[in-house]
């Protein structure tokens, strides 16, 4: 409600404000505006003890302090039981109402059915009569019990400030811990805000902060999620693979090649390795250095990858020794493979800089036969190679059976 509005050289006071200026014995039409950081106020009244500070907005507004909802916060009475109980008084009848109520009160006249003119919605009630309004700004003059708004910096301070501690706090700890910190900080601010507007009269902005706390908590847990994602599939690969070739770690392929074995086992199905083995690789390392026996150990690896379908495991079993897990391929199946593997290296010219390599492999094939353990089946695969090496090099060789 505008307490004081200026119009054409004119001041006109609010009603409410007129009646408690009089009651203090201030003249309203000497008002003054000050302002400060945290407010401004309508001051009336030269003496400081008397002087009356009035919070109001940059339109001169009183946010209204509602005292309580209509009916409950004043008396109110009917204005005929009013009239015709003076009347009864003055005919020495009894009336109505007790007069003696009305002693040295401040009496506001108005219109309070609902349906008529001047009834109005406020924060308390659908429909609440202007009287009702103006008895409510009279008595926070009165006492001296204002509510006011909390100058936009503050605001925002508060929204800032809210994002930035949950942040600082949630950024380390786990999802659920994080939520559980963002509930306190609800309930916290929440009980802080009503606390600040029930003792101090100052009205911080609620929902912005709230929002900023539950953004924070969002984006953060969000964000977090995705780098611990990053890190895990990091983590893997630093686990899994091989850091010069790219291909799988003897332990990792260990492990898949048991669930293989072991899925195998209750619902069949054919396995089939492939045990590799660069040949005269010490020669290579011995003539040309280590550097280049590791571009060359790439370089086969490379090739080997080529090989593999989707459901193919290749794994660098050590040294310049290769193992390759084919799932669901048949011995003839792997030994296709590894033949035309064979033939590509040999074929295959390892370039760096000027220097071309040639290195030539040999391969062992063995398939799962019923009740082969793992160990079963690379010894198979690594005697099949062995004979591969024993026959003269460059070439695949296939399990005895
Ligand atoms: P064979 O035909 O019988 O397999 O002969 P070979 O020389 O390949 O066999 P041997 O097992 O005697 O030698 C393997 C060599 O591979 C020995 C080692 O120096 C070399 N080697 C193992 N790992 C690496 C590696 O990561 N990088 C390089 N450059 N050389 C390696
Ligand atoms: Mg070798
Ligand atoms: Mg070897």
């Amino acid at each position: 409600i505008p307490l004081i509005v200026e119009h054409e050289g004119r001041v006109f006071p609010q009603l409410g404000l007129k009646v408690a200026c009089d009651i203090l014995g201030l003249d309203v039409m000497k008002y003054k505006i000050i302002k400060t950081p945290l407010s401004r106020y309508i001051k009336i009244g030269d003496k400081k003890e008397n002087a009356l500070y009035i919070p109001v907005d940059e339109r001169n507004q009183i946010l209204v302090n509602w005292a309580a909802p209509w009916g409950k916060a004043f008396k109110h009475y009917s204005y005929i039981d009013t009239i015709t109980s003076y009347e009864r008084v003055l005919s020495k009848n009894t009336p109505h109402i007790i007069l003696e109520g009305f002693k040295d009160k401040i009496c506001i006249i108005g219109l309070t059915a609902p349906g008529l003119h001047d009834i109005k919605p406020n924060v308390l009630q659908p429909a609440y009569p202007a009287v009702g309004t103006n008895a409510n700004i009279i008595n926070s003059i009165l006492n001296r019990d204002f509510i006011r708004k909390a100058p936009r910096w503050l605001d925002g301070f508060l929204i800032l400030f809210m994002g930035i501690f949950l942040s600082m706090n949630i950024t380390k700890v786990k999802p659920i811990r994080g939520a559980s910190i963002a509930v306190l900080m609800l309930a916290a601010y929440t009980l802080m805000s009503f606390t600040i507007l029930d003792s101090m009269g100052l009205w911080v902005v609620l929902i912005h902060p709230l929002a900023a706390i539950l953004l924070s908590y969002l984006v953060i847990t969000f964000y977090n999620q995705i780098v611990i994602a990053i890190e895990q599939s990091k983590l893997y690969t630093l686990a899994t693979k091989d850091g010069l070739t790219g291909l799988f770690v003897v332990r990792h392929f260990n492990l898949l090649l048991e669930a293989e074995i072991n899925m195998i086992e209750s619902r069949g199905g054919e396995l089939a390795i492939l045990m590799i083995d660069v040949d005269h690789f010490k020669e290579i390392n011995d003539r040309y250095g280590h550097q280049a026996g590791d571009f060359i150990l790439k370089g086969v690896a490379d090739i080997v990858i080529s090989y593999c379908r989707q459901l193919d495991v290749p794994s660098r079993y050590g040294g310049e020794e290769f193992i390759m897990m084919l799932p669901g391929a048949a011995l003839s199946d792997a030994a296709t493979v590894a033949e035309r593997m064979r033939r590509r290296i040999e074929g295959n010219s390892f370039r760096q800089g000027n220097i071309e390599y040639r290195v030539t492999i040999s391969v062992g094939v063995a398939s799962f036969k019923e009740k082969d353990t793992k160990d079963d089946l690379i010894k198979k695969a690594d005697k099949a190679l062995y004979e591969a090496k024993e026959g003269g090099r460059n070439k695949v060789c296939l399990e005895r059976s």
